[in-house]
C-alpha cells in the first residue's frame, strides 16, 4: 500500500510528507469544525490531497457537515476513509449512532486516535486536518504524543471568555513544544445581508489578543455569515455551496496562508 510507514499503514511522524494541522478551541460552538471542513475543501481546490480526522469524539460533526451517512469499508484490515467533496474523512461519528453516548475514557480515546492514524488507509496526503475536541483534554494529549510534528490552529470568537480559554490551549501547545500555525478568529463581525453594515456582535479584538498572548500569527477573521451556517446544516461545505460568501472568501485566504 502506498503511504505505508513505520507506524503502520501511514507515517505522520517527523520527516513525513504530510503536513498535519490540529484544529483546537478553548470551548465548543466557536466554529472549529465549520472552519476545519471549509479549510479542507479550500485546500483541495488548491490541488492538494487532504484528509480530516474528526477526533472531536463527543461533539463530532464532520460527517454531518459533509452530508455523509455511509460507514467506511474495511480492506485487508485497514479502514478506508469516506471521501466527500474531494476530502478523505474519518470520524468517530461513523461508528456510533447519533443518539448513542460516547463514554470512552483516556486509554480508549488514545487507542481510538492511534487506530485512526495507523489503521486507516489515508494514502499519500499533502495535508491532514485533525478536528480536536474543545479544551485541553486527553485527546489533545494523545495527539501531541502520536503526532509530535503537528501544528496547531486555534479557533476562537472575539469574546474575552472564548479568547481566555483558547489561550490555555495555546499555552499547552507551547509547553509541549508543539508549533502553533496561528489563530483564526471566527464569528468576527456580523455583516448585514441587505445594507452590508458590519456589527461586532461578539465584540472585537479577541483573535488579535490571543495571537499576541501565544506569540502566533492571526491567520484571519471570519465574519458571522448565515450562508456558512446554512451550508453546514445542509451538509454541503459553504466553500462549494456559497463560494462567493464573505466568510468563505476569508477561509480561502487562510488556506492560502497555511
Ligand atoms: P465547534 O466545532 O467549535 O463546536 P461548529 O463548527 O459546530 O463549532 O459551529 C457551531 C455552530 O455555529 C454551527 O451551527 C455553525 O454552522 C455555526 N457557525 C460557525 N461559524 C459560523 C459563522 N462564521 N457564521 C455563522 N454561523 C457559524
Amino acid at each position: 500500500l502506498r503511504g505505508a510507514g513505520p507506524r503502520g499503514a501511514n507515517s505522520f511522524g517527523l520527516g513525513s510528507a504530510t503536513q498535519v494541522y490540529a484544529v483546537a478551541s478553548g470551548k465548543g460552538g466557536v466554529g472549529k469544525s465549520t472552519i476545519t471542513a471549509n479549510l479542507a475543501v479550500a485546500l483541495v481546490r488548491q490541488g492538494k490531497r487532504v484528509g480530516i480526522l474528526d477526533a472531536d469524539v463527543w461533539g463530532y460533526s464532520i460527517p454531518h457537515l459533509f452530508g455523509v451517512r455511509r460507514a467506511p469499508v474495511a480492506l485487508k484490515g485497514l479502514m478506508l476513509p469516506v471521501e466527500a467533496f474531494g476530502v478523505a474523512l474519518m470520524s468517530v461519528g461513523f461508528f456510533v449512532r447519533d443518539d448513542e453516548p460516547v463514554v470512552w475514557r483516556g486509554p480508549m480515546l488514545h487507542k481510538a486516535i492511534e487506530q485512526f492514524l495507523d489503521d486507516v488507509y489515508w494514502g499519500e496526503l499533502d495535508v491532514l486536518l485533525i478536528d480536536l475536541p474543545p479544551g485541553t483534554g486527553d485527546v489533545t494529549l494523545s495527539l501531541l504524543e502520536l503526532v509530535p510534528d503537528a501544528a496547531l490552529i486555534v479557533v476562537t470568537t472575539p469574546q474575552p471568555a472564548a479568547q481566555t480559554v483558547a489561550q490555555r490551549v495555546g499555552r499547552m501547545a507551547r509547553d509541549s513544544r508543539m508549533p502553533v500555525a496561528g489563530v483564526v478568529e471566527n464569528m468576527s463581525a456580523m455583516i448585514c445581508s441587505s445594507c452590508h453594515e458590519s456589527t461586532p456582535l461578539f465584540g472585537a479584538g479577541g483573535g488579535q489578543r490571543l495571537a499576541e498572548a501565544i506569540a502566533a500569527p492571526l491567520l484571519g477573521q471570519v465574519p458571522l455569515d448565515i450562508e456558512l451556517r446554512e451550508a453546514g446544516d445542509a451538509g454541503v461545505p459553504a466553500m462549494i455551496a456559497a463560494p462567493q460568501a464573505a466568510s468563505v472568501t476569508q477561509i480561502r485566504q487562510i488556506a492560502t496562508s497555511l
